[in-house]
C-alpha cells in the first residue's frame, strides 16, 4: 500500500479521548519494547512518527494513527514493565479489555512478541483474549534479525506451541532493521481491510 498520509490522531489516556469510530482499526498489542513503534514506522516508511525508545514506557496510552484516511493503527499500551505497580497493571488490563470489547470498528489485533524469547504470562493472556474476541490471532515475531535464519523455524515452533497458535502461517517473523516481511504484513492488512 502506498502511504501518502500518516498522522498521530491522539494519544489517549482514557476512553473519552478516543477518536470517534470511523475507518477500520488494526490494533497492536505486546510488551513494552517489543517493537510496536518500529513496526508502524517501517510499514509507513517513516523514521519516527511512532515514538521508539529503548526505555520501556511508563505512561499507559492508546495511540491512534490515521493512515491515508483509509484505516487506523492503534498502538495499545505495552505491558510487562517490571517497575509498574499492580494498580497500574490493573488499569492497563481494564484499558485494553475495554477497547477490545467495545470498539466496533476494530478489525484485527496483531500480537507482537520477540522472536527470541518464550512468551510471558501477559502475552498468553493477551493472545487468549484476542482469540476469544473472535479475531484471527496474527502474531508478529519481532527482531527477527537478532537470530540466524537457520534458527527461525525452531523459534516459530516454540511460539506456536507456547501461545497455542492454530496455524503456523499466522506467525510472521519481522525485522524493522532489515524490513523482513514488510510486504507480507501489508498483504495481510489489505486482506483484513478488503482493499
Ligand atoms: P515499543 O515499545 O514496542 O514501541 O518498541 P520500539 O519500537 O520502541 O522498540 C524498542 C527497541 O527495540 C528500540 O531500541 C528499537 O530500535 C529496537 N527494535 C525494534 N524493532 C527491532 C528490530 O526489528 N530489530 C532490532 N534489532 N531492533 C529492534
Amino acid at each position: 500500500m502506498k502511504v501518502n498520509k500518516a498522522e498521530l490522531l491522539i494519544t489517549a489516556v482514557k476512553q473519552s479521548q478516543y477518536p470517534e469510530e470511523g475507518p477500520l482499526e488494526i490494533a497492536l498489542a505486546g510488551r513494552s519494547n517489543v517493537g510496536k513503534s518500529s513496526l508502524i514506522n517501517t510499514l509507513i516508511n517513516r523514521k519516527n512518527l511512532a515514538r521508539t525508545s529503548s526505555k520501556p514506557g511508563k505512561t499507559q496510552t492508546i495511540n491512534f494513527y490515521n493512515i491515508n484516511d483509509q484505516f487506523r493503527f492503534v498502538d495499545l499500551p505495552g505491558y510487562g514493565y517490571a517497575k509498574v505497580s499492580l494498580k497500574e497493571r490493573k488499569k492497563w488490563g481494564k484499558m485494553i479489555e475495554n477497547y477490545l470489547v467495545n470498539r466496533k470498528t476494530l478489525a484485527e489485533v496483531f500480537l507482537l512478541v520477540d522472536i527470541r524469547h518464550s512468551p510471558g504470562e501477559h502475552d498468553k493472556v493477551m493472545y487468549d483474549w484476542i482469540k476469544s474476541f473472535g479475531f484471527n490471532g496474527i502474531v508478529i515475531a519481532t527482531k527477527a534479525d537478532k537470530i540466524s535464519r537457520g534458527k527461525q523455524a525452531k523459534h516459530i515452533s516454540m511460539l506456536q506451541r507456547e501461545l497455542g497458535v492454530e496455524n503456523r502461517e499466522l506467525i510472521i517473523p519481522f525485522s524493522a532493521t532489515k524490513k523482513t516481511n514488510k510486504d507480507k504484513i501489508w498483504n495481510v492488512i489489505k486482506e483484513i481491510l478488503m482493499v
